[in-house]
């Protein structure tokens, strides 16, 4: 591979390993383990193992190491390390680095299950999380103190697509050497420049645009080689997170087509936001790519465009619920990123275990609905909408 090859060469070419016979596509090696020549082979492997040797799937895998070098690749980052699911990711990223005693600043805005890695989970064992506003640096500024060892955010915010300033908050993060750990889902790997913009770890959920087709779970970390290697993949390899070989290949699939799919669901996403917005029957249409969205500016800088999930508010949790059952293309799920449309009610799944002030504070109201646009034809996706909201 070539580092002067742009995302879209790079996301069906890196990481390629061809066995003997020379096949196009990756193959998939489905085995837990591998065999040695000799006693002394395999005792020189567990000492350390080379680039391209493998023990035992848990630690790696060649197909599991082509998507890894696949991902990197096309994130600017040195190594990655595949996970089972996109919270095997989180988990991985946060608990590998971190003891009791560390302090950790986290985004409040934050996606159900990572809320309870960082409030219910690291504070069992002894990790201090101040939660603050990820939209104000003035909170991050005073929540950042000289003994802080991590900054956490998802960099677009998960129901209500709040955009969060990878630049500056890197930078204050950095002014005391704490590690920035970014949960990068939503802007998916077309758009994300986060390792260039400040990041030192960024982590993908590879079952939202990554598989893009619904049908897997499984999550990376990408940083620097030091940290994946030295940080963690000790912790992963040892406590079983890891991905499977089939998923990896599955993934690596996925990756050949990213490009594509992320850009024209964008381009839809887009003119579904705008054509709603126009027609003003709505109390909200939340899209970064609207010139309405309290971070419009930040977005075009950050990511260049507004992603593929838009929020909308049906004004209560009857109209958004009679919305939803009226819908006939958009299927009512709960995954984002797929080749299908997909609405989701946030207050009562996906962020139902929130209290009803936390779900306030975060802007998850009663009638807020999230679509996760998909490849269907633009115009009617907007009929479906337009014919649900009446
Ligand atoms: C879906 C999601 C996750 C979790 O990923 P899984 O693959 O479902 O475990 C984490 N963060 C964000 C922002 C997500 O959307």
């Amino acid at each position: 591979m070539s580092d002067t090859w742009n995302k879209r060469t790079k996301a069906v070419h890196a990481g390629i390993r061809r066995s003997q016979y020379n096949e196009v596509s990756e193959a998939i090696y489905m085995t837990q383990g591998f065999v040695y020549d000799t006693a002394e082979a395999a005792e020189a492997r567990f000492i350390e193992a080379g680039e391209d040797e493998f023990i035992y799937a848990r630690y790696g895998n060649p197909t599991i190491a082509m998507f890894e070098d696949r991902i990197a690749a096309l994130e600017g980052a040195e190594a990655g390390f595949a996970t089972a699911s996109g919270m095997a990711a989180v988990n991985g990223a946060l608990t590998s680095m971190l003891k009791a005693g560390d302090h950790v600043v986290s985004a409040r805005a934050l996606f159900g299950s990572c809320l309870y890695i960082l409030e219910d989970v690291l504070s069992r064992y002894g990790v201090e999380v101040t939660f603050v506003d990820g939209t104000d640096l003035g909170a991050w500024d005073a929540a950042i103190r000289p003994d802080t060892k991590a900054v956490f955010f998802e960099s677009v915010s998960n129901p209500t697509l709040e955009v969060i300033d990878i630049k500056a908050v890197s930078a204050l993060a950095h002014a005391v050497d704490a590690t920035v750990i970014i949960d990068n889902v939503f802007a998916t790997p077309v758009y994300s420049d986060a390792i260039a913009q400040g990041a030192d770890v960024v982590v993908y959920s590879a079952t939202k645009h990554i598989d893009g087709q619904g049908r897997a779970l499984g999550g990376v970390i990408l940083g620097t080689q030091e940290f994946i290697r030295k940080t963690v993949e000790p912790y992963m390899k040892h406590t079983g997170g890891s991905m499977s070989p089939f998923t990896a290949w599955m993934m690596l699939k996925g990756l050949e087509t990213i490009d594509l799919r992320v850009r024209a669901q964008t381009a839809s996403a887009q003119a579904i936001a705008e054509g709603l917005h126009a027609d003003g029957k709505l109390a909200q249409v939340i899209y970064p790519g609207l010139p309405s969205h309290p971070q419009h500016a930040l977005t075009k800088a950050q990511m260049g465009a507004g992603g593929t999930v838009l929020a909308i508010d049906a004004g209560s949790q009857a109209a958004a619920f009679k919305l939803l059952n009226t819908l006939e293309i958009v299927t009512i799920s709960n995954n984002l990123g797929d080749a299908k449309s997909i609405a989701t009610h946030p207050a009562t799944t996906t962020h139902q275990r929130l209290s009803d002030e936390t779900k306030a504070a975060l802007g998850i109201t009663p009638g807020l609905i999230r679509i996760s646009v998909g490849l269907e034809d633009t115009d009617d996706l907007l009929g479906d909408l337009r014919a649900a909201i009446g």
